[in-house]
């Protein structure tokens, strides 16, 4: 169920494939990945293919994915990444200004060529993971195109090789600066108190 790549700290958990049929897409990705040049990766490349329920309500970890919450404690990530995918429909759903309104979530924000960055949900964020963890969540598109395969590889193997927080934001300062500013912005608002 996990795949454990290296050793010792820092210590990551990606998990992909969170519910319905993303892992069609994900799951691949996240096979592929090969060991860190330091510390621990550690790998659940396929949570559950069961019908889709968002990881955003309250019986996600508790009831539908068990075993994501029990590694999650057992293991005590700093860096904890999922990976989804969505299809085109939900493009605007999720990076939409109404998205902080109806789910109290900050929206993703597009990152290139379709790859969404966003924040994991509150339902682990808060109770999990310490205020100085990075905790990110990908999306990517089903039937991703080359450009979009590219894009997430890159940021897989960024995240994969950070050793922590600060690292990861200063990378994505420098790459992608306007988004980042936004989605600094959009995880204070939400999380400031964490800080
Ligand atoms: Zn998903």
């Amino acid at each position: 169920m996990i795949e454990r790549l290296g050793s010792g700290s820092p210590v990551r958990l990606f998990a992909g494939g969170l519910h319905g049929d993303e892992w069609e897409t994900t799951t691949p990705l996240l096979e592929g990945l090969t060991q860190p040049l330091t510390g621990t990766l550690l790998v659940m490349s396929k949570v559950s293919g069961n019908e889709y329920l968002s990881t955003l309500d309250r019986d996600y970890y508790t009831h539908y994915a068990p075993h994501l919450l029990e590694a999650i404690k057992e293991y005590r990530p700093c860096i904890y990444l999922e990976l989804h995918s969505y299809s085109k429909d939900n493009f605007s759903i999720l990076t939409g200004d109404g998205r902080f309104e109806r789910h109290g979530v900050p929206a993703y924000i597009e990152i290139e060529a379709g790859v969404l960055m966003g924040s994991v949900s509150p339902h682990i964020r808060r109770d999990h993971f310490s205020p100085y963890d990075l905790c990110v969540s990908f999306e990517m598109p089903k039937r991703a195109s080359g450009q979009s395969l590219k894009v997430i590889g890159r940021l897989l193997d960024l995240v994969k090789e950070c050793r922590d927080r600060e690292a990861f934001v200063r990378y994505m300062k420098t790459h992608y600066p306007e988004q980042t500013k936004v989605a600094v912005r959009n995880y204070l608002r939400f999380y400031g108190d964490l800080y």
